[in-house]
């Protein structure tokens, strides 16, 4: 059997096993492990949950998606995927585990996959062992959706430095983050083509890490802007070469959304389980509200949604394995899973009647934290767009 049949078979194998074994260990892992969480997203500050942060790299989770070549554990995409579910599930920390998956699927996959040997050396150990923070830095006060309009330069100097100015906000990691993997134009009058990727210590001069910025939900993730000024940039901190950032951003973007919304298909499941005890439990009218079948098909609809996200998650992560069709996969995989993580929230505060909607049982907490779902890794419009172009109407 090839690597790529043994792939599938085994993607197929976690598709239809809702109770595969390293899902379950990963969510009893994390529902023990990972306990700091609730406290800080109730405080409406973005606190972010560091020491459950390094039990993940302890426990491997960081090494995950990486070469064992690069010191990681070289996982395959089912055991990647169903351990990201299943801390999705087991941890009630979106922030915490979304900012996991970023960091793991974004910035990680972007070193392993384009730069240097020396380059990974220098930044791959202190991301495994949890102890550094990278932030993959496109967006742009005026340049979000429109990611190649970007206003950030990288300027060759004769000795072969660059010098980097650019304002990149709305960064996962941004304010703490200890590698910066920016992309700016080194060639401005070539539009797309002339944007390049590097990757930027924070300790240089001229590096500003922007204030936490506060947010409606995943409030325990950090997040904010980074300021370049005037940065000297050594001729290695190139990531690949002068003008590919357009291909690697648009390639790692793939990746992001195949794989980023696998904690919150384990957190939908984790809120159907939850609805479906409570829906059990609450008496009204003398019998549970569970036997109205408003609320079972409530359930039904949660229930569907969930199984749903999930076949199309694999299936953009089989798309991942043969090289076909990963743009429309991954598009379709993050438009459903975005649009289910707000109906099945309002579908599960309303089920929970006024518990629903006061903040003390975190019911609308799961709410807050999918909105961002429709932004990051680009918005459910601009990702229906890109169905649409497969689709050869537009
Ligand atoms: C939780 C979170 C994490 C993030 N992390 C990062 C990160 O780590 N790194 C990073 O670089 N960025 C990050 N971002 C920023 C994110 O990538 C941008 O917010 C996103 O690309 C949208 O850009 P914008 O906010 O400028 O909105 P705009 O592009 O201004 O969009 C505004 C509205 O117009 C619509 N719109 C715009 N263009 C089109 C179009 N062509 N067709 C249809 N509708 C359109 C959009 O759908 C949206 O509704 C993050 C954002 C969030 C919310």
């Amino acid at each position: 059997m090839t690597n790529t049949d043994a792939e599938l078979l085994a993607l197929t194998r976690a598709m239809i096993d809702l109770d595969h074994s390293v899902k379950r260990e990963a969510a009893e892992w994390a529902a023990t492990a990972l306990g700091g969480a609730d406290l800080v997203d109730a405080d409406h500050r973005s606190v972010f949950a560091v020491d459950d942060w390094r039990r993940c790299a302890d426990r491997g989770i960081h090494r995950l998606m990486v070469p064992k070549e690069y010191g990681g554990l070289g996982a395959d995409r089912a055991t990647t995927l169903l351990t990201l579910e299943g801390l999705g599930y087991g941890c009630k920390d979106n922030g915490l585990t979304f900012a996991l998956a970023s960091q793991i699927v974004s910035s990680q996959v972007t070193l392993t996959r384009f730069a240097t040997d020396e380059q990974r050396e220098r930044w791959l150990p202190g991301l495994l062992d949890g102890s550094l923070f990278a932030a993959l830095a496109m967006t742009e006060p005026d340049s979000g959706s429109d990611a190649f309009s970007l206003r950030a330069t990288a300027e060759k100097q004769p000795d072969g430095t660059y010098v980097l100015n650019g304002h990149k906000a709305y960064l996962t990691f941004g304010p703490v983050a200890d590698l910066c993997i920016a992309f700016a134009s080194t060639r401005p009058e070539a539009g797309g083509w002339g944007i390049s990727a590097f990757l930027v210590p924070m300790d240089l001069p001229g590096v500003v890490q922007g204030p936490l910025r506060e947010k409606m939900g995943m409030r325990t993730t950090p997040f904010g802007d980074i300021e370049f000024h005037d940065v000297v940039l050594a001729s290695d901190a190139l990531l690949s070469r002068e003008g590919a950032g357009a291909s690697i951003f648009s390639a790692v973007l793939d990746i992001e959304r195949a794989y980023v919304f696998a904690p919150q298909i384990g957190a939908m499941e984790r809120q159907l389980h939850d609805a479906t005890a409570y829906a059990l439990e609450r008496e009204q009218g003398g019998q549970p509200i569970a036997r109205y079948q408003a609320v079972s098909h409530r359930l039904v609809a949660m229930k569907e949604r969930h199984e749903h996200c999930r076949l199309l998650l694999y299936r953009a992560a089989m798309a991942d394995v043969t090289g076909r069709g990963m743009s429309l996969a991954a598009s379709l995989a993050k438009i459903a899973t975005a649009d289910a993580g707000i109906a099945s929230s309002v579908d599960a505060a309303l089920l929970h009647g006024a518990k629903g909607y006061v903040s003390e049982f975190e019911i609308e907490r799961q709410l807050r934290d999918a909105v961002g779902g429709l932004v990051y890794s680009g918005t459910t419009d601009v990702l229906r767009n890109i169905v649409a172009r497969h689709l050869g109407v537009v």
